[in-house]
């Protein structure tokens, strides 16, 4: 192991290995030393990402599943989401940790290392772990601070859900398509739905989803998961072969301000997931290129990571959410009836005009939106 290194990655989940697995693939870091510090061997199945690209992507040998249709389901619509040139894909994390963490072992002036760092010490370039100290010139830094819990000024809303992974018997399932949201069973006066990840004709993971500002019992979870499965699905034999639960901060918080010029904030603690959605997966990949680019080119690394206008945008709908979380059905369904597939995801991927942006937030209008508006402006 050197004495020092050129860059040291704190935290090998999603961005930390997408950043380790791009820095590896580019001969320009071929003579940088890098480590990749966690404490988990990352050994265990503990995410499924969803996401959507256009045409091929850089993940589609490790994909589990891919979606070229959808469907939109509320209390009063039905809508067929045709995708193209979009595809939704799956990925499990297990697949995604021991793609990256096969490449990275293969190359000499990579080191994985198994330890908890508990702060950098900036004056001397120091990483401090509970095994060790590890000096380095940069630090790209996946620990999330947990000043967001106290920060009086931002939004926070939760997204938690639990999944069921089951298997049917007989086969039910279209695997050609997909649900992204479905409200027909949900939690009163709230924003909670269902989606459907369907595999084979008999295998999908089924989760219900809470985006609120308050957290809920597990048993809850399992009812609405089962009164879906049984009303809606209309499924009376299955096996519940997997479960999935996760809580992701859906918030305004400017995690990214804790960069400094030696340390950058990566991933959930970057500010990197999406305020409005909770989605991360793609978002990571685009700010890595964007991240990589500006250190070959002599850059903070950080430089224009951020779309200002896109974050305040999902302030606004988050402080929405936030004081009538009851708008969630209605929200979803003005944004899935009165725009396409392509308009959503060209939107949530960060890449309209502001005439795009506009004709957005008036297919979503409520009175709301104007109160949150200068809510949030000042
Ligand atoms: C269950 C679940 C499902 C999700 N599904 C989707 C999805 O479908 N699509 C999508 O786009 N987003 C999804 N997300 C949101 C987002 O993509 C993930 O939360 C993503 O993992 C965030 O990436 P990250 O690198 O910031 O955090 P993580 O992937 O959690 O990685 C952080 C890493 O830092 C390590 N670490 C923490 N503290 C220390 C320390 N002190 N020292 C060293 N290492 C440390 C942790 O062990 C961990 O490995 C999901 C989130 C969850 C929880």
């Amino acid at each position: 192991m050197p004495q020092k290194f050129d860059y040291i990655i704190i935290g090998s989940g999603l961005a930390g290995l997408q950043l380790a697995y791009r820095l590896s693939l580019d001969p320009f870091f071929n003579d940088s030393q890098i480590a990749i510090i966690d404490p988990s061997t990352k050994e265990i199945n503990d995410k499924t990402w969803c996401f959507w690209e256009k045409g091929t992507g850089k993940w589609d040998t490790i994909i589990t599943q891919s979606w070229n249709h959808g469907k939109f389901i509320s209390t009063n619509n039905n809508i067929d989401l045709d995708l193209a040139p979009y595809s939704y894909k799956m990925l499990r994390s297990i697949d995604f940790y021991n793609f990256i963490k096969a490449t990275i072992n293969d190359k000499s002036n990579f080191y994985l290392i198994l330890d908890e760092i508990t702060e950098i010490d900036e004056t001397n370039s120091l990483a401090i772990g509970k095994n060790n100290n590890y000096a380095a010139t940069h630090f790209f830094d996946s620990r999330i601070s947990s000043a967001f819990l106290e920060d009086p000024n931002c939004t926070k809303i939760f997204q938690h859900f639990k999944g069921f992974l089951i298997k049917t018997r007989p086969p039910v399932f279209d695997k050609s398509t997909f649900t992204m949201m479905d409200f027909r069973v949900k939690f009163p006066d709230s924003t909670s739905f269902t989606y459907v990840l369907p595999l084979s004709d008999s295998e999908a993971l089924i989760e219900h989803t809470f985006f609120t500002p308050f957290l809920t019992e597990e048993s809850i979870y399992d009812t609405y998961l089962e009164t879906y499965i049984k009303d809606i699905l209309h499924i009376d034999q299955y096996e519940i072969l997997d479960t999935e639960k996760g809580v992701i901060p859906m918030t305004d918080h400017d995690f990214h301000k804790e960069s400094t010029l030696k340390v950058t904030k990566i991933g959930t603690a970057g500010s990197w997931v999406k305020g409005s959605t909770g989605y991360s997966f793609k978002h990571t990949e685009n700010k890595i290129e964007l991240l990589v680019r500006n250190i070959k080119s002599g850059k903070d690394p950080k430089q224009g990571l951020l779309n200002t206008r896109s974050r305040f945008y999902d302030a606004i709908f988050l402080d929405v959410l936030d004081r009538r979380n009851d708008l969630g059905e209605r929200l979803f369904s003005k944004f899935y009836t009165k725009n396409s597939p392509q308009e959503i995801f060209k939107y949530l991927d960060e890449e309209t005009g502001l005439k795009e942006e506009l004709k957005i937030m008036i297919s979503l209008y409520h009175p709301q939106f104007i109160t949150s508006f200068f809510r949030k402006l000042f």
